[in-house]
């Protein structure tokens, strides 16, 4: 059990003002969470905080998938297809609930880019360089192998095929997963508290200033050694640290839509590409089919990115490309998310071609800064923040998180999980639930769905009005994962606002009102909450 809610959020805050940490991790996104759960496996002391809610930048709006790595062969990157092809093994291991292979359509057709023995030959240097699995190797298909997989494609120009294997995941749930885990540990992490400032000692960093997003109230954190993981605002922390560099980053926008299946009837993940020379996937999740991604320069506001007409219609033109009877318009668009990379710039080079590799920046301050890289690299871009950190506190531990589960991870990897699915699954129905929200579920908690279950009261749950699932996973999201508004519950912690928007819309005033009386929230604060969630919609749909 991890104890993390909003009663546990004084003490958490007791602890930030008194201790000396050996490391603070500024941001909880991805690259932020993988370093604290490292740390505090090497026998750091560590703190991790975040300026929103966990995950609320990047690392909820991603095309959640753990890579193979196959787009890095395009450029010659041999060494970087065989490190992400071994971290995606790792990954699938230690979130076995979170990460798990779905096979991906790439089409062949007259007026594509892509053609057939060149990817054969390409899938064939990228199986054998990531060392993928037998089970898991591509397979070549003609063209009715491939009409059977997606009926609705353009026959007349469609050649054949090839299907290989990506990792789908959950960004927002694996990094938090990775929070838990640390906190399970003994690390400290805090959403809503944003540093505001650096404390210095003549020219070197000793801590941060920090702002209670909740309460306002303002205090010191002292650290030996601080990392600046904010993703998409490593350039204005540097900034708030009096640090101007050559090296900037360079943000590029990529929205995903979500469409109904009635709408766009796909039941297979399909790679394509695009007539500007892209490639999209369009990924079935449930009933919805999510679409991406736009890659576009980007120098808006990092909070809230966009979604244009010019974004969907982007979308929009190439699933009509790919499929003519479809006929897919902007009024099918259901949902959607916008999110911002953060890479580095590399002068001459447009959006699609700048590198995603990571890259580590040291100022004369002692500020560690990270960025760029991907989802799937997290653990290995952490360990190499975290070696460093190491050096220079003469600590001598080295990287084991390669065989520590994240939280709700079940040991004996994908064929364990199955497993713990079959002997899960009659429980949840015996509650009441259907087969394939009790899947889900397990899928979503993992090994935590036991707490799940222990935390149900035939009383309450009448008494809530609430549908079971939602009165489940906001009952343990509220004790076990730091939700403090409707946002976090709808959008990280059950991505309901992507897949599912009319479950909000039938449940958010009960939802609502659950969460009042948990926090002891006026009125006033209840319908500033379900304001923002209807903000939330509305940019999304
Ligand atoms: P973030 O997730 O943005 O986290 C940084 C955090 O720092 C934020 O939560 C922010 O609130 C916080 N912060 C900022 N300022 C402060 C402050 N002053 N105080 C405290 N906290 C602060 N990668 C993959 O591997 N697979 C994919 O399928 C994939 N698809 C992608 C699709 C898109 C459209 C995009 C944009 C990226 C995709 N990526 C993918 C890349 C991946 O999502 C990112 O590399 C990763 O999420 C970045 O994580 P991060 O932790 O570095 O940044």
């Amino acid at each position: 059990m991890t104890n993390f809610s909003f009663q546990d959020r004084n003490q958490i805050t007791e602890e930030l003002k008194s201790s000396q940490y050996d490391l603070i991790v500024i941001g909880g996104g991805i690259t932020g969470a993988g370093i604290l759960l490292d740390a505090i496996n090497r026998g750091l002391k560590c703190c991790l905080i975040e300026k929103g809610d966990f995950a609320s930048g990047t690392s909820s709006r991603s095309t959640k998938l753990i890579h193979g790595g196959l787009r890095y062969l395009k450029q010659f990157d041999f060494k970087l297809v065989a490190e992400v092809g071994r971290e995606r093994k790792i990954v699938s291991e230690i979130a076995n609930h979170l990460t798990y292979p779905e096979r991906v359509l790439l089409p062949f057709t007259n007026k594509g880019s892509l053609k057939k023995w060149p990817t054969r030959l390409a899938l064939n240097l990228y199986e054998f360089l990531s060392r993928v699995d037998k089970k898991d190797q591509f397979k070549m298909l003609d063209k009715n192998e491939v009409l059977d997989l997606v009926p609705n494609l353009d026959k007349k120009d469609l050649l054949g095929g090839a299907d290989y294997v990506e990792y789908r995941t959950n960004d927002a749930r694996l990094t938090l997963e990775v929070i838990k885990a640390a906190v399970e540990q003994k690390a400290s992490a805090l959403n809503y508290c944003k540093v505001e400032r650096f404390s210095k000692i003549k020219e070197a960093i000793d801590g941060v200033h920090v702002q209670d997003q909740l309460s306002n109230d303002t205090y010191l954190i002292k650290g030996k050694c601080i990392v600046n993981a904010t993703g998409p605002w490593v350039d204005q922390i540097r900034t708030i640290n009096n640090i101007e560099s050559e090296k900037k980053l360079l943000h590029t926008k990529g929205v995903h839509l979500v469409f109904d299946k009635s709408n766009l009837p796909l039941s297979q993940a399909i790679y394509f590409d695009t007539s500007d020379k892209r490639m999209v996937f369009a990924i079935p999740r449930g009933e919805k089919v999510y679409v991406g991604t736009t890659d576009t320069i980007y120098s808006k506001n990092l909070e809230n990115p966009d979604i244009t007409i010019k974004d969907k219609s982007y979308i929009i033109d190439a699933i009509n490309s790919l499929f003519p009877d479809i006929k897919l318009q902007l009024k099918h668009v259901e949902s959607g998310w916008s999110g911002v990379r953060p890479l580095i710039h590399q002068a001459g080079k447009g959006p699609s071609e700048v590198s995603r590799k990571d890259e580590i920046f040291e100022d004369s301050s002692g500020l560690i800064s990270i960025a760029g890289g991907k989802l799937t690299g997290y653990r290995k871009m952490a360990e190499k923040i975290v070696d460093l950190v190491c050096q220079r506190l003469e600590v001598k531990h080295s990287c084991s998180t390669d065989h520590i589960l994240v939280s709700g991870a079940v040991k004996g990897g994908l064929d364990g999980f199955q497993q713990f699915i079959e002997a899960k699954t009659p429980k949840l129905i015996s509650l009441g639930l259907q087969k394939d929200t009790s899947i889900k579920l397990i899928r979503r908690y993992g090994h935590n769905i036991n707490e799940v279950i222990s935390l149900f009261e035939e009383k309450e749950f009448h008494e809530s009005k609430l549908p079971l699932e939602i009165y489940l996973s906001l009952k343990y999201s509220l004790l076990n994962e730091m939700t403090l508004t409707l946002n976090d519950f709808f959008i990280r912690r059950t991505n309901a606002l992507y897949f599912n928007i009319q479950l909000i819309k039938n449940s958010k005033y009960e939802v609502a009102n659950y969460m009042q009386s948990y926090f002891n929230w006026t009125d006033s604060d209840k319908n500033l909450g379900l304001a923002n969630l209807e903000e939330s919609i509305k940019e999304a749909e």
